[in-house]
């Protein structure tokens, strides 16, 4: 159990493995050519990992660039004195351009708006930006049109204070479309030839999320921006990657009592229980993110042993029906992890909340302090 000055004093906690984040960093660049760049998207708290000492850990393993969805993300990395180029994979408006020049954020634009705007700062403060464009090749997002990217990079090509320092588009269904995501590709593969035939040769080119990493081998170009896999999850079944699990939540037992059968548990009186049995309370609930229709479904580690969560989950907490076995108050329990032989994945979650792994790990709240393992 770890230090309470430190976690607080609820014993509910996420543990994050740094070796492992750092050991599925180099099994990914094991799977690139040397001279390949690698972005890794620290995005959402480094999909709830904690944002900075998950880019600390990557920067120390020199990782070339790091992605966030926002200007606040990025400037959270450079007070804590993260140097790594940080690109920023959302869009901003044009009043809040600012931050990019005090912190030495990459944006990302996809029009001449916001060119002319970065142009106009850039030039007032004699320091030339450097930006990616976003081309949208079927994502349907944020992306100039692959039809009129040409023309826009062009465009921006003039400005004197702009340096395209890269070029990108994202994969809408790497996972279950190979031909859709083919099309892609050559889309933008076409579009960043004619540029070099018209002599505007952009340095860093990229595409590959995770599964386009590990799938389309030549969706490399001259760098890949997978977020998943380096966190130790899976985007489909079988990688034939060796990943090793960052993330692990925990809690410890407060409560157990004995009731007769056909007792009642939690809200909604949704789980009877069958035969007389202890019931066990856990201090973590839906507001922490724990899904609560994960109710009557997930499964949790206790004594090495699977149980399965009896009832609804309420805010804060969770009940088991843990039969006639014996686990005591204080006893470790896993919610993502391992205990003995026994494992629970953030995929087999997700699986049961009908929703993807990104999505739970993400939705772990500011609650559940993270304890780093290094
Ligand atoms: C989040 C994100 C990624 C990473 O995707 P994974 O599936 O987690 O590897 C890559 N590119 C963009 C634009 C993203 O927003």
């Amino acid at each position: 159990m770890p230090d309470k000055d430190k976690i607080g004093y609820r014993p509910t906690w996420a543990e994050v493995n740094l070796n492992n984040l750092e050991h599925n960093f180099r099994e990914v660049k094991s799977l690139l050519p040397g001279e390949v760049k690698v972005l890794v998207t620290v995005k959402a708290d480094a999909y709830g990992h904690g944002l900075i000492a998950v880019s600390k850990r990557l920067s120390a393993c020199g990782v070339d660039y790091l992605g966030v969805a926002s200007i606040d993300e990025g400037i959270k990395l450079r007070k804590a004195g993260v140097k790594t180029p940080i690109l920023l994979l959302g869009l901003i408006l044009k009043e809040d351009i600012q931050p990019l020049f005090t912190y030495r954020l990459t944006p990302t634009i996809c029009d001449r708006q916001m060119a002319w705007a970065l142009n106009a700062k850039a030039g007032a403060l004699g320091k030339p930006i450097r930006l990616h464009i976003k081309v949208d090749t079927g994502m349907g997002r944020i992306g100039v049109l692959h039809n009129g990217a040409f023309k826009l990079v062009k465009d921006i090509h003039k400005f004197k204070n702009i340096i395209i320092e890269g070029i990108f588009t994202h994969f809408a269904s790497a996972d279950i479309d190979r031909k859709f995501t083919i099309c892609q590709i050559n889309l933008f593969e076409k579009l960043v030839g004619n540029l070099r035939e018209s002599g505007i040769v952009i340095p860093l080119v990229h595409t590959a999320n995770s599964i386009g990493l590990i799938d389309y081998k030549d969706s490399h170009f001259t760098m890949v921006r997978p977020g998943l896999v380096i966190y130790g999850l899976h985007p489909r079944e079988s990688l034939g990657v060796n990943l090793k699990p960052v993330l692990a939540l925990k809690t410890r037992v407060v409560f157990i009592k004995q009731v007769g059968a056909g007792y009642s548990v939690s809200y909604g009186r949704t789980y009877v229980t069958k035969r007389p049995a202890r019931i066990v309370t856990l201090p973590i609930g839906y507001g922490d993110g724990y899904p609560r229709n994960l109710s009557n479904l997930a499964p949790l580690l206790i004594a090495g042993r699977r149980f399965r969560i009896s009832g609804r989950i309420c805010m804060d907490q969770i009940m088991v029906d843990a039969g006639n076995l014996g686990p005591k108050i204080g006893d470790e329990v896993v919610l993502i992890g391992s205990q003995g032989r026994q494992k629970i994945t953030a995929e087999e979650l997700a699986d049961l909340s009908g929703t993807i792994s990104y999505e739970i790990v993400c939705g772990l709240g500011s609650r559940i302090p993270r304890i780093y393992i290094s």
